[in-house]
């Protein structure tokens, strides 16, 4: 999992997923919740750059000092909302950054085959929504919001807005298909709608 999973982060950097250190990734293991360190040049990214956190995103055993990001409490939260997700990936495309200044409260897709990415998407031809957040520090806050709207997190990804894109699975190929989705439907949306 963990190869695989360095494998995908360093392939999201070549499509400029995770400019200038930024973006995180992470697995659960054994109940264990594995996150990439923050600082780190995605396009360098190795085996020995994740580090273990407490459902508080506290780093713990042998990592105990080192500061993960801010972000990694979304991480927890959705791990904590899901029990059956291993996997939970974070990017900084381009597309669903500038579509996402575009609507309020939600993304709306309509009409898209790729639309059947999103685990639950039988036909294109039902309109798909992916939750838009606002980019929020407090992350007491956002965890709040989080839960509020888990009932919107149908299609195992959201959009904060102005920042970036969150997509989780069972497995790593199930979240890579709902990242992968999310951004080439925004793509497709930023360039109609432009
Ligand atoms: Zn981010």
């Amino acid at each position: 999992m963990k190869e695989q999973l360095v494998e995908t982060i360093r392939l999201y950097n070549q499509k400029g997923w995770s400019p200038a250190t930024s973006t995180n990734y992470s697995y659960r293991e054994d109940d264990q919740i594995w996150v990439t360190r923050s600082g780190v040049d995605k396009a360098q990214i190795t085996l020995v750059d994740f580090i273990t956190v407490n459902q508080n995103a506290k780093s713990i055993d042998e990592f105990i000092g080192i500061k993960p990001s801010a972000e990694t409490q979304i991480h927890c939260d959705i791990y904590s909302l899901f029990p059956d997700v291993t996997v939970i990936l974070h990017g900084h495309g381009k597309y669903p950054v500038l579509a996402s200044s575009r609507f309020e409260h939600s993304i709306e897709f309509e009409g898209f085959e790729i639309q059947k990415g999103f685990i639950g998407q039988t036909t294109h031809e039902s309109k798909v929504r992916i939750p838009i957040f606002d980019n929020n520090q407090d992350m007491r806050f956002f965890s709040e919001q989080l839960e509020l709207r888990k009932d919107e997190l149908v299609n195992a990804c959201f959009v904060i807005r102005k920042h970036g894109t969150y997509a989780w699975g069972k497995n790593l190929v199930e979240a890579k298909r709902h990242l992968e989705t999310l951004d080439y439907l925004c793509e497709c949306w930023w360039e109609e709608n432009r």
